[in-house]
């Protein structure tokens, strides 16, 4: 499971080789698609992206290099190999579809089951069930010329899974369909990975279709210069490898940063840089604290939510130097954070001990303090009474959020939006302590 399903190797691929019209289409091209992958070859057109996709699929044949498929490489196989898997290890999707005129629709779907010596009625029934999930079982006994460029795509993805194959390859195949047809077929083809767990590999020049994919290969004359990770689906083994870089080779400029930024590792400076960036600013902008520093102390909060460590040894943990395995925080962000949890927590154990009114009005009391609240006696009921609704669950954090936030008049606590929103945020939290499946 650990091994890519499909691999190049320093693939190159010239076409017309010693003639005037020679084309260097691909250059040194080593690339690896782990099982259940969803990759994009993306790039200009012209550069290579179909050439090596019929080169990894064993339909161009490599003018040096190698292409691997699950262990074993495409110059060794049999030609009996080669058929078994056009037949039932991959399946192709074309932008020009390659549907044939003269037979009708659910016979171009079982098409490659005729192949492979199935029974008539059995080959149908497989058929009709694709035809049904992709919207174009009515189309079954129309030809190819009666339907639209979508309906046309939809047919030849379901021809392409007829015989359940592991891997899709995709050409372009959104390039002929307007934009509708395409978010139908590129929903089609991210749902057959995401349910069906097909490895699929898609060539486009559209950035539009980027987001579907897990993992992006980007070409530019012939080389893949860039890789882009959404999703790392990958095992550890295959990423650590990538990452396989000394770090005596480090430029000095990112051996400087890592000294900061502890969490910063070979393989996001690979694939996740912009994700570590995002990540950082984020912290940056929105907390006093650094990253590892909130990290580490969220993993003693863990072990304290867990009742693995209590409460002193929290505050020890969160106040001890980084270096020496705590947090590294100050004693007073400490002691504040400290304060607010054991609130929290306990305000959450009285609440689930009963949600009558003095648990209402321990939350109230509570959260009068925390926000400075000024209610006369006719609003502290009411605030209890919004309170009593949400710990019997009788309402949710918006409506709660509406009451507090609505006028007198209306029958409301008349706060400003934002409190109202801080307060029931508040609220929630307590509410999720509380919450245990028992
Ligand atoms: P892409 O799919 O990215 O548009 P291709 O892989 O189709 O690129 O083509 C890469 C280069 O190889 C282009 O310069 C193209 O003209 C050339 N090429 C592709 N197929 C052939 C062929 N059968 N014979 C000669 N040149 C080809
Ligand atoms: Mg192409």
């Amino acid at each position: 499971m650990d091994n890519p399903i499909i691999q190049t190797e320093n693939l190159k691929v010239i076409y017309n080789r010693g003639k005037e019209n020679e084309v260097r289409s691909l250059f040194d091209v080593s690339v690896k698609i782990y099982p259940k992958e969803y990759v994009i070859i993306y790039g200009p057109s012209g550069c290579g992206k179909s050439t090596l996709l019929y080169s990894m699929s064993g339909l161009q044949p490599p003018t040096e290099g190698d292409v691997i498929i699950k262990t074993k490489s495409i110059s060794k196989m049999t030609k009996k190999e080669i058929v078994e898997l056009h037949q039932v290890g991959i399946g192709m999707v074309f932008q020009a579809f390659y549907l044939i005129p003269s037979l009708d629709i659910l016979e171009n779907v079982c098409l490659p089951k005729v192949f492979r010596g199935e029974s008539k009625n059995k080959r149908k029934e497989e058929g009709i069930k694709l035809l049904h999930r992709f919207g174009v079982v009515e189309q079954s006994k129309k030809f190819p010329s009666q339907l639209s460029g979508g309906q046309k795509q939809r047919v030849s993805i379901a021809r392409s899974l007829i015989n359940n194959p592991e891997v899709i390859f995709a050409d372009e195949p959104v390039g002929n369909l307007d934009s509708e047809s395409s978010e139908n077929v590129m929903r089609i083809l991210k749902e057959l990975n995401e349910i069906d767990e097909k490895t699929i590999v898609l060539v486009t020049h559209n950035a539009e279709h980027l987001h579907f994919a897990d993992r992006i290969i980007y070409m530019k004359d012939g080389k893949v210069f860039k890789e882009e990770v959404n999703k790392e689906k990958r095992p550890p083994e295959a990423i650590k490898n990538i990452s396989n870089v000394k770090y005596e080779e480090l430029s000095n400029e990112l051996k400087l940063l890592m000294r900061t930024f502890k969490n910063l590792s070979l393989k996001q400076v690979n694939s996740l840089l912009i994700p570590f960036k995002s990540e950082q600013l984020m912290h940056h902008v929105l907390s006093e604290l650094n990253q590892e520093q909130i990290q580490t102390a969220s993993s003693y909060l863990k072990e304290f939510l867990f009742k693995d460590i209590n409460i002193d040894v929290l505050s020890k943990s969160l106040d001890l130097d980084y270096e020496k395995g705590g947090a590294g925080w100050n004693r007073q962000r400490v002691s504040a954070f400290i304060g607010r949890v054991q609130h929290i927590i306990r305000l959450a154990e009285i609440i689930s001990v009963g949600p009558d009114s003095s648990s209402a009005q321990a939350l109230s009391d509570y959260l009068t303090e925390l926000f400075g609240l000024k209610f006369d006696q006719k609003r502290q009921n009411r605030f209890i009474s919004f309170l009593r609704s949400r710990i019997k669950n009788k309402i949710d954090r918006f409506e709660l959020q509406k009451s507090l936030d609505i006028s007198e008049l209306l029958g409301g606590l008349g706060l400003y939006k934002n409190k109202a929103e801080k307060i029931s945020r508040e609220v929630e939290i307590i509410m999720l302590m509380k919450y245990s499946q028992y």
